[in-house]
């Protein structure tokens, strides 16, 4: 029996130090990523022991690694897997339906723009709703390509700061949306001040993901590591404005 890593309801420190993985835990990354695309949906501990002739101790310490790296979401202080980002296990308001009808769920706005990376030359629709009409928000892509987006004016809203976005990835995570227009964003920031943030063009949020949907197949590579003020630079060098997080 192993000890668990964070108390009930909190999250431990994630993506705190850039680190190399076991053999072990790149194995259950790469197969925790063909699972969701094959299924939809996370496998459970007991298939992943099965699927991998793991033992129970084996299988913990590479979820383990994976969530220090924001590889994996827990339900916090449990063992049951809610996101392998850009996968959520949770239905939420961002689908991801490939041309061959596959459909999963994406765990944020940002992760809904990088799933495609998964499938190379495919054709894929992203469906979201936007949080103060809940009317749709849909765009094609195809690999990093934009090829449509509907309404015109949809944009990404991002709102935690950045600084804050290791203390808790579901409230994250659910603070990335789509919305269907920069007013709808003014609306609803009204309504959820604390969630105060920062919007762009959907355009804008294929290159913000960019480096990340680049990176998702490389199985070698090490855990993520948070760099203070890194994607505040990013999205300025994007062109957006970041002043209410300055
Ligand atoms: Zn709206």
């Amino acid at each position: 029996m192993h000890r668990f890593h964070n108390p009930y309801g909190q999250y431990g420190p994630t993506s705190a130090d850039r680190f190399e993985f076991t053999e072990d835990a790149k194995r259950v990354r790469k197969y925790l990523y063909e699972y969701f695309l094959a299924h939809g949906m996370s496998p459970d501990l007991a298939t992943i022991l099965e699927d991998l002739q793991l033992d129970q101790e084996q299988t913990w310490e590479a979820l383990h690694q994976l969530e220090r790296a924001n590889f994996v979401v827990f339900v916090p202080g449990t063992e049951d897997i809610l996101k392998v980002p850009p996968f959520s296990a949770v239905p939420n308001r961002h689908t991801v339906t490939a041309e061959d009808g596959r459909k999963w769920y994406a765990g944020c706005a940002g992760e809904a723009t990088t799933l495609n990376a998964f499938l190379p030359e495919v054709r894929v629709t992203i469906r979201s709703t936007c949080p103060d009409c809940w009317q749709p928000v849909v765009f094609e892509a195809r690999d990093r390509e934009l090829l449509s987006v509907h309404p015109e004016d949809a944009v990404v809203h991002i709102g935690t700061h950045p600084k804050d976005f290791r203390n808790d990835w579901i409230v994250t995570c659910d603070s990335i949306n789509f919305f269907c227009s920069p007013e709808h964003v003014a609306e609803w920031e009204d309504a959820v001040p604390e969630r105060k943030g920062v919007m762009f063009p959907i355009r804008m949020g294929m290159k913000w993901t960019e480096g990340t949907a680049r990176v998702r197949l490389d199985y070698d590579r090490p855990a993520n590591q948070y760099v203070p003020g890194a994607m505040e630079k990013s999205l300025q060098a994007l062109g957006a404005n970041i002043s209410a997080w300055q």
